[in-house]
This record gives C-alpha cells, structure tokens and sequence, in this order.
C-alpha cells in the first residue's frame, strides 16, 4: 500500500439542473463555458449521484453530512442545530435549535399579521437587533439568539425536560397571522411554551428599536418579530477525524454547511469578508483559502454557494455565468493540487432554475487522481455524466470511493 494520500471534495452548491429552453435545451452547466472543469471531467472517472436516494429532494445540510459518508436518516435532526453550530453558537446535546427570520408584522385587530416574512431581505442591524435579547431566560430555559446572514438567525434553548417536536412558528404566506407553536408531549409543550414567549417579546422588544425605527425612515418594512422554525435537538455525531483518522478542514461560506461542517469534525477555515456567498463572493480568495486548507489537511471540503443563489432566484443567465467565473477561477487551485490528491468535483444537489428550489435530480460528479478509471466523458455536464464510467451512486457511497482511492479504506475481511 502506498502512503494515504489527500482528498478535495469541491462542491459547487445546487450545481445540477435541468435542460433550459432559453439556454437552447442546455442545462446551465452544460451550457456554460468551462475549460477547466471539462479537463478534470477529461482526465477523470464520470457519473451521476442521488445525494440522499433517487428522486429526493435533498437539503444542503441533508446533502453534506451523506457527502461526508453519515446517514442523514440517521443523523439529520432539523436544520436549527446545524444553522446555530454555523454562526459559531455553542450547541449541546440535549439543546434546542431553531432558525429564525427576521419578519415584519402589522398589528389589526389585535392579531399580529405578518406582511414580509423576512423583513425586506434586511442586511444591516441585525446584530443590534438581538443585543436586546442578552442573558434571556424564559420558564427557566435559557435562550441564546445569534444573528446569522441577511434575514437569518439561530436560536438555542437549554434546560431541562425540553422537546423538539415543535411545529415551525412560520405563516407560510403573508397577510397571516403568526400562528403559535405547539407540541404533543410534555417535552414538547415545553419547549412551545417558551417559543410562544420568546415570539411575543420578540415583537415587545423589537418593534421600537432604534434599527426599525431608521427602516422605517427610509422606506423599508422594520424588522419587528423572530419567527423561529426548524426546531432540532443537537445530535451526538462520530467526527470524521476519528473516523477516518485523519485531519479534515472546510472552506465554506454560509453558515448552515458550515455549522455541519464543524459538527462532523471539520475545521472550519476563516474567509475574508468578501467571500460572502453570493454571487458577488470573491472566488480568488475562495480558491486561494481552498488550496492553503489542501496543503494543511489530509480532507478538504470546499462549498461555493454561488450556482445554488442563482438557481434559486430563477436565473438561467446568472448560473451560467457563476459556473463560468468558478472555472476560471479554480484553473490555478487544482493546476497546483499536490502529487497523489484525489479530487471529487461535484454539486450538493440540483437547484434547477425552473424550480428555484432544490429539486431530487441526480447530480453529476467527477472523480480524478491516481487510480480513477479514466472514461470517455470530455465534458462537464450532466448528460456527459451520466454515460461516465462511475454509473450512478449515492451520495454516500462518494467518501468510501474517495478513502479507497486515498488508500484510507480499511479492509473488510482478511
Ligand atoms: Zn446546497
Ligand atoms: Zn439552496
């Protein structure tokens, strides 16, 4: 056996999708103009994977603990510990996790009627917002709120007895009331109990707030009520690093994967500001921080959340353009991976612009170092893909090929 080598797992977020008529019946990847990923599609072993299984649709957060070889089935408790863990909350187990938005509501009739459910996409002031809400506690639970991006925040509660069967305190659509939490049993009632509180004095505590009362000034909806959903109580999870036994390290930019990256035992690397997640984010400093994690870490996982922005927002042009400005990009960080690396390059989960949403098509992958089969695939796309040489996996099934290939797999049997 030679010596076990690195591994990079390069995602690019919601990459997949589905042939678009005004892109000629392309899908944005095949139809985007990518150099440097059709060499490594070239030079590598192709296929296609269902993140989670055929036909699911499958969340980020769902999506990276299978890439990172965990049964999401049986580690995925709801977004909220995974979205506190990301802003760098301390989450334990036996806590409960929501995320939150910042909303607007107006008050008629006494009924609290929410008219923006995130508050205008607000960018500024949330961290003023939940400075009100040092040191809360409610029913003897102690409550810890943390803004996270734009209109997003987490929220953990400790105490004892709590329960995270607790429906999400989210209208769904607006020109609704806030609807109240609620919970089966007695754990769960509980923890409604003190959601039901803690929405209420959001709103006590939010609605004359410096930051709103300048919104409403300039025009904007105040952010005035958190609204918090995804309840989830904190999972015990075997890290990577122990599991594996080796080093592992993340570059990521939006909190949710990078809260799952660090549950998982990844290091999660600091970014510069300017590597913000969004389509404006600053690739060079995203490569530059990918290839420094390479040369430290025995595993990489890299997530660059702009391919899954533009499918949300419905832009066909947009994903073209960021896969474009991701290849050129990445041309230097994989023309310089150390001798021996395997690379796996791939999306989370498909983020078709004609669903804005994710959605459970298959998602094509690349496999490239030593040892990869190399097929007939000349192109990176998810047609070309789909005749490669790897067939079609599952999400789970990557880390294990990519151990194997490392020479990090144990033997099974004598
Ligand atoms: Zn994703
Ligand atoms: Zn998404």
């Amino acid at each position: 056996m030679n010596a076990p080598g690195k591994i990079l797992i390069f995602i690019c977020d919601g990459l997949a999708d589905r042939p678009v008529a005004e892109l000629g019946g392309r899908t944005p990847l095949e139809a985007a103009t990518t150099p440097t990923f059709d060499r490594l599609a070239a030079q590598g072993e192709n296929g296609l994977f269902d993140p989670i299984a055929p036909g699911v649709r499958a969340g980020s957060d769902t999506s990276h603990l299978a890439l990172l070889g965990y049964d999401p089935y049986e580690y995925y408790t709801g977004r909220g510990p995974f979205e506190a863990l990301g802003v760098g909350m301390d989450v334990r187990p036996g806590d409960v996790a929501f995320r939150c938005n910042f909303a607007t509501v107006e008050e008629r009739d006494g009924e609290l009627i929410v008219t923006d459910r995130r508050a205008g996409r607000i960018t500024e002031g949330t961290a003023e917002l939940v400075a009100p809400f040092d040191g809360l506690e409610l029913d003897g639970v102690a409550c810890y709120l943390k803004e996270s991006t734009a209109h997003r925040a987490a929220l953990v509660l400790r105490g004892d007895g709590l329960g995270a069967g607790v429906a999400d305190v989210d209208p769904h659509e607006e020109g609704r009331p806030v609807p109240e939490a609620a919970g089966e049993t007695p754990a769960d009632e509980k923890t409604a109990a003190v959601v039901n509180q803690f929405v209420r004095l959001s709103y006590e505590k939010l609605k004359g707030h410096a930051v709103n009362e300048a919104r409403r000034q300039s025009g904007e909806p105040p952010a005035n009520i958190l609204l918090p959903r995804g309840a989830g109580m904190a999972p015990a999870l075997p890290p990577v690093t122990e599991l594996y036994n080796l080093t592992a390290g993340a570059v990521v930019e939006v909190g949710l994967i990078r809260g799952i990256a660090r549950y998982c035992g990844l290091e999660v690397i600091p970014l510069p500001p300017a590597v913000n997640g969004g389509l404006d984010t600053d690739l060079g400093a995203f490569m530059e921080a990918t290839a420094a994690a390479v040369a430290q870490y025995d595993l990489v996982l890299a997530n660059v959340k702009g391919p899954d922005v533009a499918g949300h927002d419905g832009d066909a042009a947009a994903k073209v353009d960021v896969l474009q400005r991701i290849d050129a990009a990445s041309a230097a960080l994989f023309d310089g991976l150390p001798a021996g690396l395997h690379l796996a390059l791939l999306g989370d989960h498909a983020t078709p612009v004609a669903v804005r949403d994710h959605s459970g098509d298959a998602v094509p992958f690349v496999l490239w170092g030593p040892g990869a089969r190399v097929d007939d695939v000349t192109t990176y796309g998810e047609r070309p893909a789909a005749t490669g040489g790897a067939g079609r996996l599952r999400g789970q099934d990557l880390l294990p090929i990519l151990l194997n290939l490392a020479g990090r797999a144990e033997k099974f049997g004598a």
